[in-house]
């Protein structure tokens, strides 16, 4: 009895589609494909929490352990408040039910709703743009039609397709939907990042509660299997007359969220400190794909605007590279991209730092548009070590030895002179 015969099609393989497919293989559903839009599974956004409502249903299922591997554990409450501008201890929520929540990664969790659904079953990049159905039809009376050209036919048509979904559309639902009045910053922080005092302190729960605006700090993952990190979920409140774009999902610079709560407490402000977003920037293991592999540029070195960087810092790090690789004195590619690196990245990382700082300073906190203590000078002055910098002489004294200077002295004449 029931539907087993019938032909099931699942639209979304987000976390609501994976948590059906599950559930499908947990109670014996045979004829059930899912379709997604996505050329892969991925999902944006931060951590998850799952509570032990949902929990109970994974572990039925039998992805208790897959979860646990990769979720936080035996977290110290459920969610501890601290005031927004001090950090000071406010209350805490206990954990209350069994088995605990479990915090975690949400591409984690896909991946574990993934680990059991045969591949068999699962149809990517297949956008679904309409529904037909066949009145009178004997059997699976749906067709679909995908944004590639492809059809399929199902009995039973189930829309996990997220919250602007299509076959809820097909289904005749007219939204209308209003704006909440917040939108959500979300991210992640590495603990590695972070002073040991708020590493620490974010190794819990923790909302940071202000006036019409709060910042949910989930520890996601574990150190076993070093996924471990902070999930920052910042809900603020914004007009929407802010927002440039259309969609529900954009890309932010870190500084709207910056701006946001710059007068929070310190741990804040260490979650939303802008970080060298790569401590290595190259990677050599013989015989890898990406052996030879460097980066330049903002996928090195990105930077705040506030200081007008970002190309320059390319600019430098492209003729000290093009050098380096062009005059190195040896044949190990290793060291001459650590040196590369070590050439370039204290001066990048204190670029990016203080223009944080100049961002700042760039606005002003009173209405006549001055700042108390504000002096062209002392911006003058900060910029000076940034413009009084020579590449090619620091190349020149520093690469004695690794250069082979004869033809690297030849070079930069040749390029003084073009200057
Ligand atoms: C800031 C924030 C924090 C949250 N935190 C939590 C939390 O801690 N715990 C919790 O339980 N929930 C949380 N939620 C809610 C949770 O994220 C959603 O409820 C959940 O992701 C919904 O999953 P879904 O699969 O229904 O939709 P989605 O995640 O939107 O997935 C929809 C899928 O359908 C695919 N799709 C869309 N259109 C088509 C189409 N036409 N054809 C084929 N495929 C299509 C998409 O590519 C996507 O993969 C949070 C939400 C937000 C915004």
């Amino acid at each position: 009895m029931g539907f087993s015969e019938k032909h099931i099609a699942v639209i979304g393989g987000g976390l609501g589609g994976m948590s059906f497919m599950n559930a499908a293989l947990y109670t014996g559903l045979e004829h059930v494909q899912l379709y997604e839009q996505a050329p892969q599974f991925a999902e944006v956004g931060a951590g998850v929490n799952i509570t032990s409502n949902a929990n109970r249903v994974l572990d039925a299922f039998g992805l208790g352990e897959i979860i646990m591997r990769r979720s936080s554990r035996q977290l110290p409450s459920y969610m501890e408040y601290r005031q927004y501008k001090t950090g000071e201890y406010l209350a805490q929520i206990n954990e209350f039910s069994r088995p605990p929540a479990r915090l975690l990664h949400r591409a984690h969790l896909l991946d574990a709703l993934k680990e059991r659904v045969p591949s068999s079953k699962i149809n990517l990049s297949k956008r679904l743009v309409s529904i037909e159905y066949e009145a009178g039809a004997l059997s699976a009376p749906y067709t679909l039609h995908f944004e590639d050209g492809g059809v399929a036919n199902a009995d039973i048509v189930i829309g996990c397709d997220g919250i602007k979904s299509n076959v809820r559309q097909y289904m005749g639902f007219v939204d209308s939907p209003k704006y909440s009045g917040q939108v959500v910053y979300r991210g992640f922080v590495d603990y590695k990042d972070l002073p040991d005092e708020t590493a620490q302190l974010l190794r819990r729960t923790v909302n940071f509660r202000g006036p019409k605006k709060h910042v949910l700090v989930l520890p996601i993952g574990n150190r076993e299997t070093q996924k471990d990190r902070a999930a920052i979920i910042g809900f603020m409140t914004e007009s929407l007359d802010l927002w440039e774009s259309e969609s529900w999902m954009s890309r932010s610079e870190i500084s709207s969220f910056q701006e946001h709560v710059q007068d929070w407490c310190l741990q804040v402000q260490h979650i939303v400190a802008v970080r060298d977003p790569s401590k290595k920037w190259f990677h050599v293991k013989h015989g890898q794909r990406s052996s030879g592999v460097i980066l330049l540029g903002d996928s090195a070195h990105s930077t705040l605007p506030h200081q007008g960087q970002g190309t320059c810092m390319a600019i430098e790090s492209g003729i000290a590279l093009a050098m380096i690789l062009r005059h190195w004195a040896g044949e190990d590619i290793e060291a001459a991209f650590q040196f590369y690196q070590d050439l370039r990245k204290p001066r990048t990382d204190r670029v990016t730092q203080t223009s944080q700082e100049a961002g700042k300073l760039a606005s002003s906190d009173s209405s006549n548009g001055m700042t108390e203590g504000f002096s062209p000078e002392v911006l003058i002055d900060r910029m000076r070590w940034i413009m009084e910098y020579d590449i090619l002489e620091e190349l020149r004294l520093k690469g004695a030895g690794a250069l082979e200077c004869s033809r690297f002295d030849k070079r930069r004449e040749s390029l003084s002179s073009v200057l």
